[in-house]
Formats: C-alpha cells, structure tokens, sequence
C-alpha cells in the first residue's frame, strides 16, 4: 500500500531519488560496480561531489566569496564548529535566538567557548512563536538564529538586519523556499530533512568569516581544512553526497526552489485551513510564526485519540506522532511530500468530524 510519509526527519525524498540511489548501490555510472565500494578519489566520484556543490550553487544563488561543504557530523556538530571556528579565544561572545530545542542546543555549546548571549527566547510559551524586536548587541563575534523549528513548528518568515555575521542553522527548511545567501555569513543544514540520507551537513560559509578567532583548532573541526581539500580531506559519506546530490537535480529539473515554494505554501495552507476549520482540532504555534515544514496540532478533546489514530493508519498515513515534548500531531510536509498526501490528511480529519459528530 503506499504510504504518505509525514516523518520528521529522517524522512521522504522524491520516489525517482530513491530508485536512482538503488540503481547506483548496484552498478554506479556503467562501471558494473557499486558506488560505495569504490574510491572518493576516483573521477568517478569526484565529478558527484563537484556537480553537488554546483547544484547548491546553482539553486540557491550562492555569491562569489562562499564556499560549499559537505561535511560530516550532523547539524548537531556544527553547534561546536561554529564557536570554535568564530569566537574569539579572548572576551569570545556571540548571540543566539532560542526558538526552540535545536537552538538551545546550538546555544549551549558556544557557552563552552565564551559568553553565549541569549538575544531573545519563547521557551516562555513552550516555543510557540518566534520572538521580534530584539538587539543583538554589536560586540557579538556572530548572531546565530534557527530558521524553521522542527519540533514546536514556527518558521522564521524574516530574518533581521544584523551588524555583526548571521550564521542560520536551515536543517528542516533549506531548499523549501527563496533565500537569499548574501544575507548570511554562514547557512548549515543536516541532510536528512530537505536533501538527502543522514550522513551528510551542507555547510555554506563565507570565506572571510575564518582565521579570525585565535584558536588553535584541530583540522577536523577547522572550516579551512575542508575548504582547502573540497570536502575530502577524510573519505566522506558517498552515498549521502550522491543521494543528495540525485535530490538536488530532481529539484533542479523541476524549476528550483522558486516552484518548491508555491508547493509548500499550497500544501500548509490546505492542512492549516482544514486544523482552523475543523472543531475537534486546534494548531499550537502562534499563526503568524506557522512553519510550512512542520504543522503542530492538537486534539481538542483526547477521547477521540483511539479513533483518530486508527483512520489515519488506516488511510496509510506514517509518522504524525507528536515529538514527545509537545503530544498531539506533527505533520512533516518536507519538499518530497505530495499535495495529494496532504489531501489525504485532510480528508482523513474530514471524515473523522463527520464520524464525532
Ligand atoms: C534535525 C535538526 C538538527 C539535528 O540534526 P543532526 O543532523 O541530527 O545533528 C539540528 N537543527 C535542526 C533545525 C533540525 O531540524
């Protein structure tokens, strides 16, 4: 039976994505072997990473003067490479926005390095809605922020004029909307969300953000190793890489990040407009912080659970558990997910109103 796939991350990539990947795991590019027996040297592999570095490039309208990272580690690394890369050794402090775990996370890793200045949170209201008209204090080494929270679902919809550089963890919502790179100093995201298998972290940094922090810092965890050996100063996760790489050309072909948008504005304003409509459920995130990636909800009343629960298992609906620190239902609508899975949500709450009432 097919499945609508809702998981959070990891989570669904387009079905031809997945078919390529198997394809390559068998006989990779005619060479009647696997893409994962054979060296990340090779040309072979060599020519993926460059056209998955150009692919990003390309769809994202990255400027001259960045440099593109497939690095490894997960965005949960990056919460230290960032501060070890670009706080200074001496009076180090940088600013962060906590809206939710992923950035609390972020921000209590940088406080192993220096001060890690909370600008503003909404851990007050369970990080329902994503804080405005704060300062960030101009002696900040770097402002960091988190563009969609996965787990309470709000979305930055703007981001702030900053004078110091704004580094954006983007793991949940990269790839689903316009951005604009010049904004930002530095953009990661872990792959497994918009892109790719877990494995691998895409790392977009602007070159004169480094050598600045008078740190000695290991070459592992150093942005100008990986920028000096494209990526494979160590073998990288090659089936990551070429997965996302297969995600990004699918992207490509149809129209880029600009067609992804209307998509994933038509698919969360048909789910929100079915959770406002519907009087047995009610979202959790302020309105006007909606994430169009994650969509939060509750039942009104928990009796229903049972009942609910079985109609969407049996419609083939998958992973719309709530993350356990907020209940209720979490509906991931990643890049991948249809406006037809999301209809059979919907008609799913449909039919279950009728059945309540
Ligand atoms: C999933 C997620 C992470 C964690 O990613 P890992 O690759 O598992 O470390 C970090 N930030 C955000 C916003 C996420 O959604």
């Amino acid at each position: 039976m097919m499945k609508h796939n809702y998981s959070a991350g990891p989570c669904i990539l387009p079905q031809e994505v997945f078919k390529q990947a198997s394809d390559a795991l068998l006989n990779f590019d005619n060479l009647d072997l696997s893409l994962i027996e054979i060296s990340h040297r090779s040309k072979n592999f060599v020519a993926v990473m460059d056209n998955a570095v150009q692919l990003v490039k390309d769809i994202l309208g990255v400027p001259a003067g960045y440099s593109v990272l497939f690095l490894q580690g997960g965005a949960s690394l990056q919460f230290c490479m960032i501060p070890f890369n670009m706080m200074k050794l001496k009076d180090g402090k940088a600013s962060y926005l906590v809206t939710g775990t992923w950035a609390s996370n972020a921000q209590k890793e940088a406080a192993l390095f220096g001060e890690s200045h909370i600008v503003a949170s909404s851990k007050d209201k369970n990080f329902s809605y994503i804080p405005k008209g704060y300062a960030v204090p101009e002696d900040s080494n770097y402002f960091h922020c988190t563009s969609n929270n996965t787990i309470f679902g709000t979305q930055m919809k703007a981001f702030p004029e900053v004078s110091v550089p704004m580094i954006c963890d983007m793991s949940s919502d990269i790839f689903s909307r316009r951005i604009d790179v010049s904004q930002f100093d530095m953009i990661y995201a872990g792959a497994q969300k918009n892109m790719g298998p877990a494995g691998a972290t895409l790392v977009i940094i602007k070159d004169e953000l480094l050598g600045k922090s008078g740190r000695a810092i290991p070459s592992m965890l150093d942005y100008r190793t990986h920028i000096d050996k494209e990526s494979m100063y160590n073998t990288p996760p090659v089936f990551s890489v070429y997965t996302s790489m297969l995600t990004l050309e699918w992207l490509k072909k149809n129209r880029g990040v600009s067609w992804m948008e209307g998509v994933n504005n038509q698919k969360a304003e048909l789910l929100y407009s079915e959770i406002d409509r519907n009087p047995l459920f009610h979202g959790t995130a302020a309105t006007e912080d909606r994430s169009n990636m994650n969509a939060c909800f509750l039942l009104n009343d928990e009796s229903g659970k049972d009942v609910f629960d079985a109609m969407w298992k049996e419609a083939g609906i998958v992973g719309i558990n709530g993350h356990r620190s907020v209940g209720g239902y979490r509906a991931s609508m990643y890049n991948a997910l249809t406006v037809d899975s999301v209809q059979a949500l919907v008609d799913v709450m449909r039919e279950f109103e009728r059945k309540q009432g």
